[in-house]
């Protein structure tokens, strides 16, 4: 079981689970975003273009009751021309006033003879009463009769409006009535309230059919990624450059899942730390990029006599770690014949001689006092790789072992209780 847990381990799930997990919510937020924002672009495409055409609409109409101010026919043609327009169409009010301020005919008989100030004041004329926003007296009402307007009105006035509202100047020439020279402003008021709710329900089916394409592309793209670069950019995240090995943090990662997998079962594991003997030697001797090489050979030589399931690990500099499943004399056998292994091994940085290396190690097991917590077999591991240094180095030194008195052929300097962190 902790076998195959470490086999599935070695490839850090953890972090590819993780990963995974918020690329899915990354890729559903994200296409339902491009959605939206589709879905309000087109949206605000649909409501300008329909105040284009209702722009277009009004210009039309107020060209179709220009002909009743303009062309000598009687006053009672135009007031039917204006009560025509407004049950034919979205009309909801239509004025004309002359120069004096007093509506002449409207569609709505009710108004027709009131002065213009009058009519702003009475109830439901809010659109109207916008139009003549910046005429406050009734001297700059007047003198606004004579200024052109057409004005969206609602929420969004800019790309279109719930009302369009206009007001034109024209000569006047009625039968009879009128002098040469007469003016007459005509004043239209179109009802457009139907193309917010078009608009939105417009929006909501866009946001809806552009949903599945756009999640259908994006998960695509995140499988491709799944499939192609995010290994490639796990494997660099957690392996460390001239080594080859984990890194601290990704090993780090790694045995605490494995070693909290292993508690409940309680199967025998051990850490070793592992350290380069007379590293700085090598670099003064044969130069830096002498000793990265010498860092990279040894992480391979322990990488290889490592078995598979096994986490070997770089925590910097010349100092390795090694997390098996074995219980603490099995652990100490398998580092003595690595040890051996790279001791005999020419690492190939000198074409004059043969150059190697010995390696100390420090072991810890989760049958001492360190049990299965990392920190804990970590410090233990240390002390002991400080004891291995300390004895000559070139070995491989278990304290809890030597305190049970079950590895012979040592001479135990350092008992539990006392042992002493490296450095400190
Ligand atoms: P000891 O037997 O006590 O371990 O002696 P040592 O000389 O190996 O001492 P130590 O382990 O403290 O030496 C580590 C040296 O490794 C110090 C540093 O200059 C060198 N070093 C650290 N990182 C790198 C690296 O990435 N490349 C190379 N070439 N050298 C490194
Ligand atoms: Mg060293």
């Amino acid at each position: 079981m902790i076998r195959r847990l470490l086999a599935r381990l070695g490839e850090s799930q953890l972090l590819r689970g993780r990963v995974h997990q918020s690329l899915w919510l990354e890729v559903i937020l994200t296409a339902t975003a491009a959605s939206a924002l589709m879905a309000v672009l087109a949206g605000a495409l649909v409501l300008s273009q329909s105040a284009q055409m209702l722009e277009r609409d009004a210009e039309e109409l107020q060209r179709q009751l220009s002909v009743g101010l303009t062309s000598y026919q009687p006053l009672f043609n135009l007031q039917r021309l204006l009560l025509q327009a407004a049950s034919a169409r979205q009309v909801e009010t239509a004025l004309v006033v002359d120069q004096r301020g007093i509506v002449l005919a409207a569609s709505n008989n009710a108004l027709v003879q009131l002065p213009l100030a009058q009519v702003l004041l009475l109830p439901r004329q809010e659109p109207l009463r916008r139009l003549f926003d910046d005429c406050p007296s009734a001297s700059a009402l007047l003198a606004c009769l004579s200024r052109d307007e057409l004005q969206f009105q609602g929420p969004l006035p800019w790309i279109g409006g719930e009302t369009l509202t206009s007001r034109r100047q024209y000569p006047l020439a009625l039968e009879g009535s009128t002098r040469f020279g007469d003016r007459a402003t005509l004043i239209t008021v179109i009802d457009d309230s139907q193309a917010v709710p078009d608009a939105l329900s417009f929006i909501v089916r866009v946001f809806l059919a552009g949903l599945l394409p756009l999640l259908a592309g994006c998960v695509g793209l995140m499988l491709r990624l799944r499939q192609q670069l995010i290994p490639d950019l796990l494997r660099l995240a957690q392996v460390d450059a001239l080594s080859g090995s984990y890194n601290r943090s990704a090993f780090m990662e790694s045995a605490t899942e494995l070693l909290h997998r292993a508690e409940p079962l309680q199967s025998p594991m051990a850490l070793a730390l592992i350290d380069v003997d007379h590293f700085k030697q090598i670099n003064d001797t044969y130069g830096h990029s002498a000793g990265d090489q010498v860092i990279s050979r040894v992480a391979e030589l322990l990488r290889n006599s490592a078995r598979s399931v096994d986490l070997v690990g770089r925590l910097g500099g010349d100092e390795f770690v090694i997390l098996v499943q074995l219980p603490a004399d099995a652990a100490t056998a398998m580092l003595d014949r690595i040890l051996a292994q790279v001791v005999s091994h020419d690492l190939g940085i000198s074409p004059d001689h043969p150059v190697q290396v010995t390696l100390s190690a420090g072991l810890a097991a989760s049958s001492g006092p360190g049990g299965y917590v990392l920190s804990d077999l970590m410090s233990a591991a240390d002390a002991a790789l400080y004891v291995a240094k300390d004895r000559g180095r070139s070995r491989v030194v278990n304290l809890e072992l030597e305190a049970l008195g079950t590895r012979s052929g040592t001479a135990a300097r350092a008992r539990p209780g006392q042992w002493q962190v490296r450095g400190v």
